[in-house]
């Protein structure tokens, strides 16, 4: 029954994020249709239509795009992997685009080691939609800071501190509906993919903001314990065995 339940809810999910996508997606195909139809009856498509219709293009493209990382039916694997290093992955593929925006980023790992269970793409698109959030909040430039900490044996936290905008406080109850976005170019879609993949990984996120301050997502992932490390062992060499 709670199964059940479960998977109905799961639909309308779907269904509702569907639907948003067609109503997303139908702006920018009206555009390029009136366009194609100008040319048609007139023959004076010009460079500015031209680079309109591009834009319009790469916003379907965009939205298809983040839209698939949750549709897509991936076969997920969950590995090993130091939450660090994951974090080093990020931060070096998005340190030429802060440079560009005059932002730095600063960090603060813990030195012990933070094993946990991830899918690593899914994780890092997680770390990468927050980053870009952070960027794009700080037309200034500024420092982004990224504190990595240990909570006992038993999570890690990861929190991500900007010196942005900020973000009203009747907003934040917005943040994750899907389409819900305060840009002009954006999708609304990045926090919703990135709470649906923190729960996936048995974690939780949290935003806290202050306007015209900044914005700290704090991201809390179990860690690995000796006895979880030894329960996936087992759970592989069974997979293996076929038994
Ligand atoms: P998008 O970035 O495409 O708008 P998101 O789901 O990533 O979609 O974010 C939704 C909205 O939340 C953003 O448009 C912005 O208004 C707000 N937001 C998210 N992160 C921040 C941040 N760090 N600082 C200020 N506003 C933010
Ligand atoms: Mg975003």
């Amino acid at each position: 029954m709670e199964e059940l339940l479960r998977r109905s809810e799961k639909l309308t999910t779907v269904g509702q994020l569907a639907a948003g996508v067609a109503h997303e997606i139908r702006n920018p195909l009206t555009t390029l249709r009136g366009f194609l139809q100008l040319q048609l009856e007139t023959g004076k498509l010009n460079s500015r239509h031209i680079s309109i219709m591009l834009s319009e293009l790469d916003r379907i493209n965009l939205i298809v795009g983040e839209f698939l990382i949750l549709a897509k039916p991936q076969v997920t694997r969950f590995e090993e992997k130091d939450v660090r290093l994951v974090l080093d992955d990020v931060i070096s593929l998005l340190d030429s685009q802060a440079h560009l925006c005059d932002i730095e980023f600063v960090t603060t790992y813990t030195e012990e080691s933070c094993r946990i269970s991830c899918e690593d793409n899914q994780l890092k698109q997680v770390f990468i939609n927050i980053l870009k959030n952070a960027i794009e909040a700080m037309p200034e430039g500024g420092h982004i800071t990224i504190d990595i900490e240990r909570k006992g044996n038993q999570s890690v936290a990861i929190a991500i501190t900007d010196q942005g905008i900020g973000i009203p406080e009747d907003i934040i109850p917005k943040l994750g509906d899907p389409f819900f976005t305060g840009k002009e170019s954006g999708t609304g879609l990045g926090i919703m993919v990135s709470q649906r993949i923190i729960q996936s990984h048995q974690g939780t996120m949290d935003i806290n903001s202050r306007v015209n301050e900044g914005t700290v997502v704090t991201i809390t992932l179990p860690l690995l314990t000796e006895e979880s490390q030894a329960h996936i062992e087992v759970s592989a060499s069974r997979e293996h065995s076929n038994v």
